[in-house]
Parts: C-alpha cells; sequence; structure tokens
C-alpha cells in the first residue's frame, strides 16, 4: 500500500511517537523511510540580527551541523528497527515548501509529521508546517501528537 514514507523532522522535543510510527508503517508495509530535515530560512534570517556580532554565516552552520546530528541519531534508530531509510537535508528554504516538492519528486505516498514543532505551540493548535502540508498534499498525511507538553507555557 505504501511503499514511500516521509518522515519530515525538525529535532522537536517529543517527537519520538512520530518516529516510532514511521517506523511502524515501514516495517508494516515494506516500505522506505525517507528523513528529511530543512535548515530553515526564516529562522536564519530572524536568529542573526538577535545576537550582536554573528553572522548569517556562522548561524547558517550552526543549524546545519545540529540538523545532521538529528538526521544521524533518527536514522541510527530506524537502522536498529531494520528499515531501509533514505536521509536528506535541504539546504536552506522553507520547511513547507521543501516538505512538498520532496514528496512530489520522491514519489512519496505517506507522510508521517508531528502536529506541532520547535516553536511549542499550545497542543490544541496545529504548527504551521503541518497545518499548510496536511491542507495541501497531495498524498495521506499521518498526524501525530507530540509526546509531552512542550515547556514554553
Ligand atoms: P510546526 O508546524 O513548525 O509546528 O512543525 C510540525 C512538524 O513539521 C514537525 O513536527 C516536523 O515533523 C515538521 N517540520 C517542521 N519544521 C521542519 C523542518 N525545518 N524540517 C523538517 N520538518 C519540519
Amino acid at each position: 500500500m505504501y511503499d514511500r514514507i516521509l518522515l519530515p523532522v525538525d529535532g522537536s522535543e517529543g517527537a519520538k511517537t512520530a518516529i516510532e510510527q514511521a517506523i511502524t508503517h515501514a516495517q508494516t508495509y515494506d516500505a522506505e523511510l525517507h528523513v528529511l530535515h530543512v535548515i530553515d530560512q526564516s529562522a536564519v534570517e530572524l536568529t542573526t540580527p538577535s545576537i550582536e556580532g554573528i553572522s548569517t554565516d556562522v548561524v547558517y552552520e550552526q543549524l546545519n551541523e545540529q540538523g545532521q546530528a538529528l538526521v544521524n541519531e533518527v536514522t541510527e534508530e530506524t537502522n536498529e528497527a531494520g528499515v531501509t531509510t533514505t536521509t536528506e537535508i535541504v539546504e536552506y528554504g522553507s520547511p513547507y515548501e521543501e516538505i512538498q516538492s520532496y514528496a512530489a519528486e520522491q514519489d512519496i505516498d505517506l507522510i508521517v509529521i508531528g502536529t506541532h514543532g520547535r516553536s511549542g505551540l499550545d497542543r490544541q493548535l496545529l504548527g504551521s508546517v503541518a497545518e499548510k502540508v496536511i491542507r495541501t498534499a497531495e498524498v495521506p498525511v499521518l498526524a501525530v501528537q507530540l509526546d509531552e507538553t512542550p515547556t514554553t507555557d
């Protein structure tokens, strides 16, 4: 039923359940799992002016390193579960747009996404990336509630 499952990751606290769901579905359908992280251009542009003396390049490099570590960590888990995994880091872009175009390019047939991400919005609300992906995706989207209440309330 599903051959290629997309798991977009942003390093959210409590994303364990989303990762587990993606692994379970990949095992059930003998599907390939695609782990995708997007270095968020707007995060770089918003963060840089708020830290005195820091350049866009430095912020970008830090986010790039964090993204790499995140993808490695998730991949270790999916490999341990015996799931064939492909990873991709999009170097600079809008997460929602990049998730959509990756899904189209790679012929993805299921997207497993967190209901909210690092911004730690209220549990009752959908994050903006999640909302746009769910609203516009041409394939089924499994939206997974994060494990814990965000710590920013
Ligand atoms: P948000 O809508 O930003 O609260 O995030 C909801 C979900 O979208 C997260 O749990 C991730 O699955 C996905 N997501 C958000 N930002 C990114 C990103 N930069 N790269 C990959 N996936 C992301």
